[in-house]
C-alpha cells in the first residue's frame, strides 16, 4: 500500500515531476492518482498535452507539449491540477480555489502545503473566474514550488 493510501496526502514521489527547463516555461502538475472515470482535463487542453490510457487511468501530462495555459485547472472536479512556473528564486503557482473570501490581486495570503501546513506568505498575482471556480496565481519562493498547493486568505 502506498503512503498516500494511508494518509490521503500525496507527496512528490507519487507525481510526474517536470524538469527544471519545463518548470521555467510553466507546466500543469496533475495531482490525480486514483483510477476514476473522469477526463475533463483531457478535453480542456488546447494542445492535447494530457492523455490517458483509458477513461479510468490516471492522466499523464506531456510537459513538452504543455504551454502552461491554466485551462485545465478549473475543469478538474477534484481540484487536483496546478500550474507551476519557476524563474530564478521565484515561483508562481496557479491553483483552483472555491472558498470565500476570494483574495484580490496584491493581497498577501498564507501559502499552504498538501498537509494543510502554512509554509510561507504568498503574494496574489492573478485572480480569474472560470465557471464556478476561481483560478488564483500566487508568487512564492522557488524552493516551495512543488509543495505549495493551497492558500489561506
Ligand atoms: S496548462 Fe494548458 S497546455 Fe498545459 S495541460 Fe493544462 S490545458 Fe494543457
Ligand atoms: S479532471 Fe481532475 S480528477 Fe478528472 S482525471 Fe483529470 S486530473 Fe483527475
Amino acid at each position: 500500500m502506498r503512503q498516500y493510501e494511508k494518509t490521503g496526502i500525496l507527496s512528490q514521489k507519487d507525481l510526474q515531476i517536470p524538469s527544471e527547463k519545463q518548470l521555467q516555461k510553466g507546466v500543469a502538475i496533475l495531482e490525480c492518482v486514483q483510477e476514476i472515470p473522469c477526463n475533463p482535463c483531457v478535453e480542456s487542453c488546447p494542445v492535447h498535452a494530457i492523455s490517458m490510457k483509458d477513461i479510468n487511468a490516471p492522466p499523464v501530462n506531456d510537459f513538452e507539449k504543455c504551454i502552461g495555459c491554466t485551462k485545465c485547472v478549473s475543469v478538474c472536479p477534484g481540484l487536483a491540477i496546478f500550474v507551476v512556473k519557476v524563474k530564478d528564486r521565484t515561483a508562481w503557482v496557479t491553483l483552483p480555489y472555491e472558498f470565500v473570501p476570494v483574495p484580490k490581486v496584491g493581497d498577501m495570503v498564507k501559502a499552504v502545503d498538501r498537509t494543510g501546513a502554512v509554509r510561507s506568505n504568498a503574494l496574489v498575482k492573478k485572480v480569474i473566474k472560470q465557471g464556478k471556480t476561481m483560478v488564483i496565481t500566487i508568487e512564492i519562493d522557488s524552493d516551495l514550488a512543488m509543495d505549495i498547493r493551497n492558500i489561506r486568505v
